[in-house]
């Protein structure tokens, strides 16, 4: 069986087969301008070269949209245990760790998942805890893997007056993440991050000794509450129905200790590949606009997609879709899969899709809060995420994600290719197809869903849940 829009496809695949286009501008956006931290210059210098980029591939209405957020900036960071030995171990602030210091006894919460915490009880008050960063999801029966934002939560509210985060890849690459209180400011307690290496001696010192082990830990850092990062915004307007709009792009903000290659310059790349032979087809293939978005400050909290979300309330009703393209563009291409965010009505669709188009993608289903597709899912947006994950290295959670290692190197032309085919592919067939099922999720179904998942409590912390109609 062969696609109506058949000749669309070829030039979409033959456009990037035949270029290494995607891998020289990955380059330029890491070794060039660098690691794209919320709120630096390098992040500003990335909005302008992607703003650049998008008008030379002849998208439309390009433009910077500002997004008023609080920066941080990191300092300092010491971790030593000082009794019964004393050690100091290399660390980092986990990013709006707050400026201080806390010296306590040190308690091993192995993963600090909710069930490790409860286990401990009265015993987490007070302490300094350890915990594994990202739970091996061979080490637990739990399917529900929380994020480390949901661990400090647990802890803070058990009591704990630090904690430190251990990196489960080894390496010697220290583990980071935002940590910003829900809202944006400075975490309640001194957080740091470590390598798997460090994690494991301070755990084997903490064993051998007889009695308590204390620890102290201090980090410095600045946190400036009047910043303003950039969303990076160009379209390529659609023949039939230019009112209505499909949505796609990746986080072009990077982690600072790293060159945030593959979290997410791969996706932002992705973004851009797409972009360019899109615009590239001839006006009539395109049906529906498809609107491209960059967004700054993923890592520290959403940032950009909050603000884009509340800047663009007015259009929800003419968002046909969103697709998120962070994680897309990792591993060597092939292992291409979407994710919708909890529509079960929209499997079928990209099932289909997939067999339309003979593209073996991987369709899952399950809505995750933490990327720039929630904003637009709790709106009741149907959203996912198309991401190609690394298979060929055995790596716990995100891998070289979120670490020093984060690094061009890890990256592939082919990978990339391949996830930026499937995302025009899919974009094309979205804005083309006058069938497309997703609907707008009324604000009941949307409170249901939330609550079942347990993600109604962070909304309710930072004042989201009025969003989904919910009262304070
Ligand atoms: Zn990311």
């Amino acid at each position: 069986m062969s696609l109506p829009d058949a000749q669309y496809h070829r030039q979409i695949i033959g456009d990037i087969w035949t270029t290494d286009e995607p891998l020289r501008n990955l380059e330029e956006l890491c070794d060039v301008i660098g690691s794209r931290w919320a709120g630096s210059d390098s992040e500003h210098q990335a909005g302008e070269y992607l703003k650049d980029k998008l008008e030379s591939y002849g998208l439309q209405n390009v433009r910077l949209e500002p997004v008023p957020f609080g920066a941080w900036t990191r300092g300092h960071a010491t971790l030593e245990l000082t009794d019964p030995v004393a050690q100091a171990f290399s660390c980092i602030a986990l990013p709006y760790s707050p400026a201080g210091e806390v010296e306590a006894e040190l308690l091993d919460v192995g993963n600090g998942e909710r069930e490790d915490i409860e286990r401990l009880g009265d015993a987490v008050r007070g302490k300094v805890v350890i915990a594994a960063a990202e739970t091996n999801t061979a080490n637990t029966k739990s399917t529900k893997l929380a994020h480390r934002t949901d661990k400090l939560r647990f802890a803070v509210d058990a009591g704990a007056t630090g904690m430190i985060f251990v990196n489960q890849n080894p390496g010697l690459l220290h583990i980071t993440g935002g940590i910003a209180a829900p809202g944006g400011g400075p975490a309640p307690i001194v957080t740091v991050g470590t390598s798997w290496e460090h994690g494991q001696t301070i755990l084997r010192l903490a064993k051998r000794a007889e009695g308590p082990v204390r620890v102290k830990l201090s980090t410095g850092g600045t946190f400036a509450p009047d910043n303003v990062s950039y969303n990076v915004v160009g379209e390529i307007p659609g023949s039939r129905h230019p009112e209505e709009l499909v949505l796609a792009g990746g986080h072009y903000d990077g982690h600072d200790i790293s060159q945030a290659a593959l979290d997410d310059g791969a996706g932002t790349i992705v973004s851009l590949e797409a972009a360019r032979v899109l615009a590239a087809l001839p006006p009539e293939a395109i049906g529906r606009t498809i609107r491209i978005v960059l967004f700054c400050g993923e890592e520290v909290g959403l940032f950009g997609s909050w603000a884009y979300t509340a800047d663009h309330a007015d259009e929800v009703e003419r968002t046909r879709f969103m697709l998120n393209l962070d994680g897309a563009g990792r591993g060597k291409g092939g292992s291409e899969a979407v994710n919708i965010s909890g529509r079960p009505e929209l499997v079928p669709w990209f099932e289909e899709l997939a067999e339309r188009t003979h593209y073996a993608l991987r369709i899952t289903d399950i809505l995750t809060p933490h990327s720039d597709h929630f904003p637009y899912a709790i709106r009741g947006i149907p959203t996912a995420t198309l991401n190609s994950p690394d298979d060929s290295a055995t790596l716990v959670g995100r891998g070289w994600g979120h670490t020093e290692a984060d690094t061009v190197d890890k990256a592939t032309l082919r990978g990339l290719q391949m996830s930026a085919m499937a995302t025009a592919r899919v974009l094309l067939e979205i804005a083309g197809d006058v069938e497309f099922p997703g609907e707008i999720k009324s604000r009941e179904d949307l409170q249901e869903q939330l609550t079942e998942l347990e993600l109604d409590i962070a909304l309710k912390r930072g004042n989201r849940w009025e969003l989904v109609g919910g009262t304070a």
